[in-house]
């Protein structure tokens, strides 16, 4: 699919993200240049994919794709069982209704901002226990996603009152900056929850980058194929949510996947509460027979390389420039330190949206905060809850934009950069939403 992109003005720019409450999510589509707002539901499906929506089975019950879709699963993650959701979110919501109670912990490698959203929605904790390597943007580490065993077993022996009703393995671990995880943490992480007889659930949503990412550094796994990496990844956890529209390459989809029949069996109410019927749950059968063929298509080595060369592309040319961006480049995203990019905005002033809207302004380039405006208040005290890092990430859609796309976005941030010293001052909040409030936030400059 070709489609074709509007090069505005810089003062048609100004006059939109004012428009938007400089909040990029209220843009609309065709205000913007090249789009990296996410990789999420944005890649562009392939021909076996197109042709498989013809032939997509809409049958309420019992669905062919709905059966086309299981076996790919089984297949690719050796998950017997399984519940098709309308995305990630939704097969969180779920799975937590089953599992997650008031005054639980849950802890994990930095929390997806949803799964958070879904453990903190029912009075229960997310702690977050990656490495401290993570936050640390120029320090080279192979695997920054990875759980620090030490934290982890802390918070699980630290509150004896609290229940632990499983660990999160996000992989890749986007809070961190789209950072993998390696097998060796995986298979400790397991047997330290094996230790406590507590489940492992894997977030799974870009389940084949950090396949590739083992294959590229792990040693253990350098001859290894891609399908056996995942298969090596997910024979350490019992179960899986997955977004279905990152590494799945698909424009909506998720689901939840599981060993434990006991589980599914719970789920299955939950999901037919809220999603639909157990052999659809939110997704047209057409959707899903695309998902089965997509989920094979991320496992495909050369497509892998391809993709994550181009995102490393963009971070190269940044990186030389002197831009201060998050190392070693993540799989689908390069993450800029807004901290470092523009000091003198202070942290009250949300120097990572600072640093977004300027880029959209500069070129029409839509990034997205990955700082204290997506971290939310604290749900106790409701301050400001101020993260490690102040980030902003560029996303590159699967199988969308060039390298010329690349150097133009790349162009665009190197004009920031040279005036970044004339940026000093952020935003307020005039308007936010009690959870998640980055998505609907209205902001006002201050000068
Ligand atoms: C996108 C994502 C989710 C949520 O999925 P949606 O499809 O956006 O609802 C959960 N976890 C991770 C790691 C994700 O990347």
């Amino acid at each position: 699919m070709v489609e074709s992109i509007y090069p505005s003005t810089r003062a048609e720019r100004e006059q939109w993200i004012k428009k938007a409450n400089y909040n990029l999510f209220n843009l609309n589509s065709d205000q913007v240049f090249v789009d990296l707002l996410t990789d999420s539901g944005t890649g562009a499906m392939s021909d076996q994919q197109w042709s498989a929506i013809m032939s997509g089975d809409e049958s309420y019950a019992g669905s062919r794709s709905y059966s086309e879709l299981k076996a790919s699963i089984e297949d690719i993650f050796g998950m017997p069982y399984f519940l098709p959701t309308h995305q990630g979110r939704a097969a969180e919501n779920v799975l937590f209704s089953v599992l997650v109670k008031e005054n639980d912990i849950v802890p994990g490698n930095a929390h997806f901002d949803t799964t958070k959203g879904h453990i903190e929605f029912r009075k229960a904790h997310a702690v977050d226990c990656t490495i401290d390597a993570a936050y640390d943007t120029s320090v080279e580490h192979p695997f920054k996603g990875n759980v620090d065993l030490k934290k982890l077993e802390k918070v699980i022996s630290s509150n004896p009152g609290n229940k632990v009703p499983f660990i999160v393995l996000t992989i890749t671990c986007n809070t961190a900056g789209g950072q993998p995880v390696s097998i060796q943490n995986m298979r400790e992480v397991k047997s330290l929850a094996d230790k406590y007889g507590i489940p492992l659930m894997i977030d799974s949503a870009r389940f084949a980058e950090n396949a590739y990412f083992i294959k590229e550094r792990e040693e253990e796994f350098r001859d290894h194929s891609i399908r056996e990496i995942i298969a090596e990844m997910f024979s350490c956890a019992d179960m899986m949510t997955i977004s279905a529209k990152k590494d799945g390459i698909v424009n909506i989809g998720g689901f939840i996947a599981l060993k434990d029949e006991e589980i599914y069996k719970k789920a299955t109410v939950f999901n037919i509460l809220y999603e639909g019927f157990i052999t659809y749950g939110g997704m047209a059968g057409r959707d899903m027979a695309a998902l089965a063929r997509g989920l094979y298509e991320a496992c495909d080595y050369s497509y892998l390389k391809g993709r994550v060369r181009q995102v490393g592309f963009l971070g190269k040319l940044m990186d030389e420039a002197g831009i201060p961006v998050q190392k070693p480049f993540g799989g689908h995203a390069i993450f800029l330190n807004a901290l470092k990019f523009l000091p003198e905005v202070p942290r009250e002033e949300y120097p990572a949206q600072t640093l977004a809207v300027e880029l959209y302004k500069e070129a029409g380039i839509r990034g997205v905060e990955i700082g204290t405006i997506m971290a939310d208040r604290d749900p106790d005290t409701r301050a400001n809850r101020y993260p490690d890092l102040e980030l902003v990430r560029l996303a590159i859609p699967r199988r969308v934009y060039t390298d010329n796309h690349m150097r133009y976005v790349a162009a665009a941030a190197i004009k920031v950069w040279e005036r970044r010293k004339e940026i000093t001052r952020g935003y307020e909040i005039t308007n936010e939403a009690p959870i998640m409030r980055h998505f609907t936030v209205d902001l006002r400059p201050l000068s």
